[in-house]
């Protein structure tokens, strides 16, 4: 959707578009699916010198869980918010430092495609370790087994296991 600044009404401008998976690029191929369409919400509010635009998405991505290497699906709700000014050359986006997101943008032409400030928000708020659940207990280290839905024997060895570790390397140093 491309938003022409020139053209809004003063005061309040609201928009809504939905963009698809394949219609933003972001199919699979990554370290997340984006597992429907996007549906996003603009409001634009136009006064003298600049826009304030805000634009919301909503979507589900397929996420692998970094513990237990499942997939699943999580939905975002994501708002960010832009300050559009005219009269710069070139277009400059600057995070702010403030805890909401928020973007002081110049725009040399009075027109603005809103696809790639959806794509940005869904790679941005992809998770770094993406966890199934808070606490997922993972994958045993030595056999493999889910300890989300099965026990082994490893289970209780842990601190067995790490005093053997400690043992080896106590001998490691003294061969220093
Ligand atoms: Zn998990
Ligand atoms: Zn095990």
């Amino acid at each position: 959707m491309i938003l022409n600044l020139e053209k809004l009404k003063p005061g309040r401008n609201e928009f809504w578009r939905t963009y698809s998976a394949a219609e933003l690029g972001l199919g699979k191929g990554r370290d997340f699916t984006l597992n429907s369409d996007v549906e996003t919400h603009i409001v634009a509010i136009k006064s003298k010198n600049n826009v304030k635009l805000t634009l919301e998405a909503s979507y589900t991505l397929r996420l692998t869980c970094s513990r237990c290497l499942e997939e699943f699906d999580r939905k975002f709700d994501e708002k960010v918010t832009y300050y559009l000014k005219a009269g710069k050359e070139e277009v400059i986006e600057e995070k702010s430092l403030a805890e909401e997101d928020i973007f002081t943008m110049y725009y040399a032409t009075e027109e603005l495609d809103i696809k790639p400030l959806v794509r940005e928000i869904i790679i941005l708020s992809v998770p770094m370790k993406p966890l199934c659940k808070p606490d997922c207990k993972g994958l045993c280290p030595v056999c493999g087994v889910n300890w989300n839905y099965e026990t082994c024997e490893h289970m209780h060895q842990k601190t067995e296991i790490d005093a053997r570790w400690k043992k080896l390397l106590e001998i490691s140093t003294k061969l220093k």
